[in-house]
């Protein structure tokens, strides 16, 4: 029998939801092409609006609004590749909206967040005031709360000002979702992205979300899918998944304060036994389920290895995909220096977390934290013998 494990990243995927798994199992039997309009076919499609109802009600959308994709990835490609002349993009953003936005052919303007992780909406204001822009080909994209600290971006402020402006506005909802309520109307936001796999779905879905009246072209191109918006067989089952997860976890939103006590707890704790520990972004709004801590000296993804082996799934901010440890962007972004931005794990929590979960962590990090103590060459701050595990998740 395997150990009890305590999974505390759930920012980089949440455990799939029972109602979620019901729907994929259920949709996965059934056969036919959603496009074809024979009983078969048309079964498919009713799955796959049935699921367009759920994933529109978590973000008070209209039906129609929704757009299935492959994943929040490929919904992030879909608006920032668009052909704006110019995109405003925090520097904080996760790279699925960054990397776009600097391949694409717009003049982009990267903005700065403040220590707390806060993109500075002054600083969108003064370079829409001071520049020449062609507004009604511009688009502003600010994530909902960040991947790495949880923090909330002032989007309603961010989207009055846009709107003043004729500026289109794009938020990356991915980890907002299901964490706290989401009106798309009432934001007065233009383009929403979402993902299955964070709110308790199966991975390999994702939303674009556009409001009535504005108008994204389709990145893939070759068939009349979702009303001619992304080509391609939709992938049935994954989104009865997501659709179910997405109706569950718009009931569970209730259940995120508990969640944020359980959070405010272990960064209390964590705190008490290495007081050099740093709270990344503890004075800002955040979501109730991330913690993000520095622990100077003691490199991200060494910590994440002994805390795996101690059965304590985390991740580390700093971890890159191309096999260089590199500082997180986000932290860099947000002024840290390299031994901070290096130095930082994300611990992300869940409805089904416990508080044994949350034991399990706090024991480990102590037990981890005493050997560094006896052992200080152990506290490598950039030359690591090992591999990183994680990417930007
Ligand atoms: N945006 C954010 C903020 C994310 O955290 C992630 C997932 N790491 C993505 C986009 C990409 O999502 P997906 O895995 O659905 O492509």
């Amino acid at each position: 029998m395997t150990a009890m494990r305590a999974y505390l990243d759930y920012n980089a995927s949440a455990p799939l939801r029972p109602e979620a798994k019901a729907a994929v199992l259920a949709a996965i039997e059934i056969t036919g092409n959603a496009s074809s309009t024979h009983g078969e076919g048309r079964h498919a499609r009713s799955i796959i609006e049935t699921a367009r109802e759920q994933v529109a009600a978590l973000v008070g959308a209209r039906t129609s609004d929704v757009v299935f994709t492959s994943g929040a990835t490929e919904a992030n490609n879909m608006v920032l590749n668009a052909g704006w002349s110019t995109i405003f993009v925090p520097q904080i953003e996760h790279d699925s909206v960054l990397a776009p936005a600097r391949a694409s052919r717009a003049r982009v303007i990267e903005l700065e967040a403040t220590g707390d992780g806060v993109v500075r909406a002054e600083a969108f204001a003064e370079h829409v005031l001071c520049g020449k822009f062609d507004y009604a080909r511009s688009l502003m994209s600010v994530q909902m709360a960040n991947n790495e600290t949880g923090v909330m971006q002032p989007l309603e402020d961010i989207a009055a000002f846009a709107r003043e402006h004729c500026i289109r506005v794009h938020t990356d909802a991915v980890q907002a979702a299901g964490r706290r309520e989401i009106n798309l109307a009432g934001l007065g936001i233009d383009f929403l992205t979402l993902s299955s796999h964070k709110i308790g779905g199966p991975r390999g879905a994702g939303a674009i979300v556009i409001r009535d009246g504005a108008k994204l072209p389709p990145l893939l191109l070759g068939g009349g899918q979702e009303r001619r918006r992304r080509a391609g067989t939709e992938n049935v089952e994954a989104i009865a998944g997501f659709g179910a997860a997405a109706e569950a976890a718009a009931g569970d939103i209730g259940r995120m304060k508990r969640v944020g006590a359980m959070r405010d707890r272990l960064e209390r704790e964590i705190e008490g036994m290495s007081p050099g520990a740093v709270v990344i972004g503890r004075d800002a709004a955040r979501l109730a389920n991330t913690a993000c801590i520095a622990l100077p000296g003691q490199l991200a993804e060494t910590l994440v290895i002994k805390m795996d082996m101690a059965g304590v799934a985390i991740s580390a901010g700093s971890a890159c995909s191309s096999g260089k440890i590199g500082a997180s962007h986000v932290l860099s972004a947000m002024g840290f220096d390299a031994e901070i931005a290096r130095s930082a794990v994300r611990i992300s929590l869940g409805i089904e977390t416990r508080d044994d979960d949350i034991e399990r962590l706090l024991r480990a990090w102590r037990e981890i934290c005493a050997a560094r103590e006896a052992r200080p060459a152990d506290a490598g701050t950039g030359r690591a013998s090992i591999e990183p595990v994680l990417g930007g998740v």
